[in-house]
């Protein structure tokens, strides 16, 4: 028992670590501040001590209060150190990071932190970060092709590629348009690039088909509890990194289930 529950307490406190980072990116991306530098109280502005350093824990000791100056600390620190420990378990279940197939325990932590990071920007701020859908396309299609290299078509890889992006790009550079951003911001025609090249055809797909999925039942929930009143602007970010993770995730279930269906 003790064998398999120390490796992933390891790797809780690793994937906390990283959303401590993460938090870090999240805050200067929005005050469009350096990444370099001590973590100071957005209060009293004195630089945090290692001992409030330690992910969750710290939160949880000082009451969600800065130990100088008693102003309370936002719960997206304890709460976005607290999700990535899980994904980062999550993440060692389907890859082990000890073993052979290291490298897609990280990249798919990597891709995970990165959807955190644009989740919590756009529940706070209505900002999507360009920097980092950016890099995660790039990091997402350089990985797929890497893959194909080494195990399988590069020239199918491309083509799908190509397909998923111009597809995702098309259908929401569409609404965007003609909505002329009411219904889908400039970010959320990024937000359907990088999932074109993290995905590529017909995974983009099912991605944005469970994503509109989510997003209506999320919007219903939150209409009947009363959350949104009618015309008010939610998020789709989440809605679309759930599509896009949950095609990661169960993609290949999902397209043999549809190729059942009408094959
Ligand atoms: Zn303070």
């Amino acid at each position: 028992m003790i064998e398999f529950i120390a490796p992933l307490l390891f790797v809780f406190l690793l994937g906390a670590c990283f959303g401590s980072f993460a938090n870090v990116v999240v805050i200067r991306l929005h005050e469009m501040s350096s990444l370099f530098g001590r973590s100071r109280c957005m209060s009293c502005q004195r630089k945090l001590r290692p001992k409030h350093m330690v992910p969750v824990f710290s939160w949880l000791m000082l009451g969600g209060k800065c130990a100088d100056c008693g102003a309370k600390i936002h719960f997206q620190y304890p709460l976005v150190e607290f999700a990535a420990g899980a994904l980062a378990v999550v993440t060692a279940l389907r890859a082990n990071p000890f073993g052979a197939n290291f490298a897609q325990f990280y990249f798919e932590l990597f891709l995970l932190l990165a959807l955190l990071i644009i989740v919590v920007m756009d529940f706070r701020w209505k900002e999507l970060p360009v920097e980092i859908m950016a890099a995660v396309g790039l990091i997402g299609v350089g990985w797929r092709i890497g893959n194909a290299f080494f195990f399988g078509n590069l020239q199918m890889t491309a083509y799908q590629t190509v397909i998923g992006v111009a597809i995702a790009v098309i259908f929401f550079g569409c609404q965007w348009f003609f909505s002329r951003g009411r219904w889908l911001g400039s970010g959320d025609v990024w937000f359907g690039a990088m999932m074109g090249l993290v995905l590529g055809w017909p995974e983009t797909g099912i991605a944005i088909y469970l994503a509109y999925i989510f997003g209506g039942v999320g919007v219903a929930a939150l209409f009947v509890l009363g959350v949104v009143k009618k015309g008010s602007r939610v998020p789709f970010a989440p809605a679309l990194a759930l599509g896009l993770v949950s095609a990661i995730w169960f993609g290949d279930a999902i397209r043999n289930w549809l190729g059942a269906l009408f094959l």
